[in-house]
């Protein structure tokens, strides 16, 4: 591992407070956490720290700038230009927010720079575009009425949002709620708060009204619980664990029955067929797992392999993965980063040790990198069978577990036997097998011969445990509005 240079140096972070009412507050209990360079494990700052009071204030500004401020009145279109000045302001301080990404969340600069940033930019231009076209529809209904539907906003809404994209999933949450007219509480990971931070002065910079998006970083059980019971908020959108989840939308119906849109965990089937090609699947099938250090909710965690090819791909698999370059985010040369804190490294470690206590085959790492820090080595295991908790539980880390299978149906039914369904893939030459498993898995997101492509314009989501709605593209609009029914007596 190349050794791990202090980051922090000549990185600027930004705002460190509360953003309520386009003010930057304490809380009000004056606390103040600390977020951790996930490198170093040394502190980087303190930051103010919410909890149920500051989202009272934060809900009663959101309240008020939906229903009498002036966004409450801003035409549609003004939305959009105003999430564009934010996509602009965006590109302009890239490198900035790339740097402060890797800083506070351990992933490597190059990929913040070249994923992440941009991705966010799409995101938040692709929702700046749909403002003003989301429209109801007119209605023919039985006798002499004019009926029209009208696609109005939730209200107040809130957003809990996970540690392993924040730019992103900042993103993914902003920019459908205020392309439709909604107002947002929006509560960064506690792991990484700091670009969402940054990119709440930036909004200020583009010219939201007050009110409009408020910023609340703080842990789960307290700032996050407090907006998942909130009376007053319409709405609450989280990604993070299935666990978390599920408490989630238990807040939601003990208190206002406020909707729910989850995007949860997955243990996603990634299934390689003998036809596939050889080099560019193994690659593919790297990417799927290895890619943001693991910790992806889609990572194809349960790589199935056709047997005539087990044993070659395993082989080549091991050593792409003891070729992977671990260290310093900062280095260009780093494909992995360390994980985002101790819990997780601990969790990691874990389910490593699970693995050969279990009966897999190590066949790769397995060990922890360096003395400081949370660097885990790219581990793979072999021989991996379905029962082992190596393949039915999220592992959120660079562990790749390869698994034999002998035929289509066999292998469909097999990647079936989950709770979660959020994403698949399947690398195959043959277009008919491609499109039979696409058809068979149950998933919301499945790849063929590809991995983690991921486009504003496309949905994104899960069946089963995996969450409730899609965000991104159209879908993603459907769950920041609500429809109402005008009928009019001609
Ligand atoms: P992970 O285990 O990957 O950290 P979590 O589901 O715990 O994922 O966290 C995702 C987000 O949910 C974070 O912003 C976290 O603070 C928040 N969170 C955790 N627990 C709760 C809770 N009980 N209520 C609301 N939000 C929570």
């Amino acid at each position: 591992m190349a050794s791990v240079v202090s980051p922090a140096e000549g990185i600027a972070v930004g705002p460190t407070k509360l953003l309520i009412n386009n003010k930057w507050v304490s809380s009000k209990s004056g606390k103040t956490f600390p977020t951790l360079n996930p490198a170093t494990g040394e502190e980087i700052c303190r930051v103010a720290e919410a909890d149920s009071a500051d989202v009272d204030e934060a809900v009663k500004a959101a309240r008020h700038a939906f229903e009498q401020g002036p966004w409450h009145k801003m035409n549609a279109s003004e939305r959009g230009r105003l999430m564009n000045r934010l996509a602009d302001l965006m590109e302009k301080h890239a490198d900035e927010l790339a740097r402060l990404e890797a800083l506070d969340n351990g992933k490597p600069y190059a990929v913040a720079r070249a994923a992440d940033v941009p991705l966010s930019i799409a995101c938040y231009r692709y929702y700046a575009g749909w403002a003003d076209k989301v429209h109801g529809k007119t209605i023919p209904v039985n006798g002499n009425y004019f009926c029209y539907t009208r696609h109005e906003p939730v209200g107040v809404v809130g957003q809990i949002i996970p540690w392993n994209f924040p730019l992103l999933m900042q993103a993914w949450k902003l920019g459908p709620a205020l392309s439709t007219g909604n107002t947002v509480i929006l509560k960064p990971a506690e792991q990484t708060p700091l670009t969402a931070l940054r990119v709440g002065e930036l909004a200020l910079e583009a010219g939201y009204p007050e009110g409009v998006l408020n910023i609340l970083p703080g842990y789960g059980p307290t700032a996050g619980a407090a907006i998942a019971r909130h009376w007053d908020v319409d709405k609450v959108a989280f990604t993070g664990s299935t666990e978390v989840g599920k408490l989630i939308m238990e807040a939601a119906a003990q208190s206002n029955l406020k909707r729910v849109t989850l995007e949860l965990g997955g243990k996603s089937p990634n299934i390689v067929f003998a036809d596939a090609d050889m080099e560019e699947t193994i690659e593919g099938c790297h990417f799927a797992l290895f890619f943001n250090q693991g910790q992806c909710c889609c990572a194809g965690s349960r790589l199935f392999v056709e047997e005539k090819i087990y044993d070659e791909f395993v082989e080549r698999s091991a050593a792409r993965a003891r070729r992977r370059t671990v260290g310093d985010p900062f280095d260009p040369k780093t494909e992995q980063g360390p994980q985002v804190d101790q819990d997780q490294f601990d969790k990691v470690m874990g389910y490593i040790e699970s693995g050969k206590k279990q009966g897999a085959k190590l066949v790769a790492g397995g060990a922890r990198v360096g003395d400081r820090g949370y660097f885990i080595q790219p581990t793979v295991f072999a021989d991996v069978q379905d029962e082992m908790k190596i393949a039915q539980e999220e592992i959120f880390g660079p562990v790749m577990s390869i698994i034999k299978f002998k035929s289509v149906d066999e292998v469909v039914q097999r990647a079936n036997k989950t709770m979660y369904g959020l994403a698949a893939a399947v690398w195959t030459r043959d277009i008919t097998k491609a499109h039979s498993v696409a058809n068979s898995v149950r998933a919301g997101t499945v790849w063929v011969n590809c991995y983690d492509v991921f486009d504003a314009a496309a949905p994104f989501g899960g069946f089963k445990q995996s969450g409730i709605g899609r965000e991104l593209g159209e879908y993603g609009l459907q769950n920041y509005t609500e429809i109402k029914t005008v009928t009019v007596k001609l």
